[in-house]
């Protein structure tokens, strides 16, 4: 039998691990980006029942690179081009492990201070690295909060919006009126989950047109809606508009967006999962244009570009008022007196689950240790590298490049001469399936005006010019080779 694990142990083991994860990281690009077992596989490969005796831990390491490292598609791989990235950074991994040594839960701030104020500190670090308005600074009427995702983010976010459009009636009584949620046919699917969840239902999100070309909401048609909701009896809660949509980044006309919402009193919210964390450049930080005039609340992913282990969405309000309003309960069993004196904050307040994690470790390790600079490094990196691939498709007439393409996702077509859309479409996805199959990149797929695109997200921490070079020159020599029926 294994006893708990020896402090001697644990650091054998330990150190077994870390060289586990410097050796993986060193030597991932053999491996094929997009892990190649059929569905079952894995699952077959492991024992059915739960050991009786505890086990070696070498055993256990012996299985991740046995059984698991087959089924594992490396998001971390310089070849990873696939949905947006999903940065992970030794920093971050330190951070993560530090927090799982500590093994605090953070719930309120007397079950461990530093945790809430260290996660105060780095969330207002990051309002400034972004050049986010003074009002979402924790010393300000707001504040921001680390969420597991921008999908819990934009959930929070509707149940604010909800309180106040309500005047906390939603909170008493449960939805009693048609409350109706705006977004556009671009918007991310967790706004609608969001809608689900919080009893408005799917019929209770209006979809506002976009721009054909542009694919950013029309804020006419908002206004218009918006309009015929009102004289229909609804209670407009909330608009969300998308900084960098997730199939091709498009960027909704925020200010414009946002005047609409002034005019009817609507919480804006605006989801700007991937794109947000660009603006640590300044030259970037027009993606944000509007944001510090009109946004009620606001959240980026630094889980995505900016280097830091899934999970962690950093998520802003104006004004917490009608956040706590919405989502305070005190229990007796988590009453104290730091609560009580109203001198602290309590996170649990501004999410969903009452339990968290020590998230702010893994954000403070990652600002640390780059600094602003090399953080601005990186993104800088992502966007020339796609700027540079934008510019080999638009080149070739064997390809139409999606525009605009403001940060590092280039989405593109295969020109087939002579097939019909349908088929040419199919051809397409063909494409896409011969490249992912062959190890060396992972690319994921989109529909823009109905019609099949390829999307590229540059952005993983380890992709260097040549790795879009040969993804580059692979999408060619498959393209080619399809159209001669190879
Ligand atoms: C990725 C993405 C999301 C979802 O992010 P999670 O953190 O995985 O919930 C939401 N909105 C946009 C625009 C995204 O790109």
């Amino acid at each position: 039998m294994n006893a708990h694990m020896s402090p001697e142990e644990f650091r054998r083991h330990g150190r077994q691990v870390v060289d586990w994860i410097a050796d993986y990281l060193a030597n991932i690009e053999p491996y094929p980006v997009l892990s190649q077992v059929k569905p079952g596989e894995i699952r077959r490969s492991l024992p059915a029942a739960a050991p009786e005796r505890g086990e070696p831990f070498e055993d256990v390491l012996a299985d991740l690179d046995r059984v698991l490292l087959p089924g594992i598609t490396h998001w971390q791989h310089p070849g990873f081009f696939g949905y947006f990235p999903s940065n992970a950074s030794p920093p971050a991994i330190l951070g993560d492990l530090i927090s799982s040594g500590l093994g605090v839960q953070g719930m309120l701030w007397v079950t461990s201070p530093a945790c809430t104020e260290l996660e105060t500190v780095v969330v207002d670090w990051l309002a400034e690295l972004l050049g986010l308005p003074a009002h979402f600074r924790t010393d300000g009427p707001g504040g921001g909060v680390i969420q597991d995702s921008a999908s819990s983010a934009s959930l929070v976010a509707l149940l604010a919006a909800l309180h106040r459009a309500s005047g906390g009636e939603v909170a008493r009584d449960g939805v009693t009126r048609r409350y109706t949620l705006y977004v556009s046919s671009q918007t991310h699917s967790s706004l609608e989950k969001a809608a689900r969840i919080a009893g408005l239902g799917t019929a209770g999100v209006r979809i506002v047109d976009v721009d054909p070309d542009t694919l950013a909401m029309d804020p006419s048609r908002l206004r218009r809606l918006i309009a015929e909701d009102l004289a229909a009896g609804a209670v407009p809660a909330m608009v969300c508009a998308t900084v960098g949509t997730t199939s091709t980044t498009a960027i909704d006309p925020v200010p414009a967006i946002g005047e609409v919402c002034r005019e009817h009193g609507v919480w804006l919210h605006v989801d700007a999962a991937y794109a947000g964390v660009a603006a640590i450049c300044p030259e970037l930080r027009h993606v944000n244009d509007g944001v510090a005039e009109y946004a009620d609340s606001y959240a980026t992913n630094p889980h995505k570009w900016l280097l830091t282990n899934f999970d962690c969405t950093v998520a802003w309000v104006a004004d917490r008022t009608p956040l706590l309003g919405a989502l305070s309960i005190l229990p007796e069993y988590l009453r104290n007196a730091a609560t009580s004196g109203g001198s602290v904050v309590d996170y649990r307040d501004w999410q969903v689950p009452l339990g968290r994690r020590f998230r702010a470790l893994k954000l403070w390790t990652v600002i640390r240790w780059y600094g602003a600079e090399g953080l601005r490094a990186h993104i800088r990196t992502g966007v020339e590298l796609a700027r540079e691939l934008a510019g080999w498709i638009a080149a070739d007439p064997a390809f139409e490049l999606h525009e605009p393409h403001p940060l590092a996702l280039v989405c593109f077509r295969p020109v087939w001469p002579g097939l019909s859309p349908a088929d040419a479409d199919q051809a397409t996805m063909r494409l896409m399936e011969r490249l992912n199959a062959g190890g060396a990149l992972y690319l994921t797929h989109t529909k823009v005006a109905d019609r099949v695109v390829l999307r590229v997200a540059v952005g993983a921490a380890a992709t260097r010019r040549e790795h879009v070079e040969r993804a580059w020159a692979l999408i060619r020599e498959e393209r080619e080779a399809l159209a001669a029926g190879r």
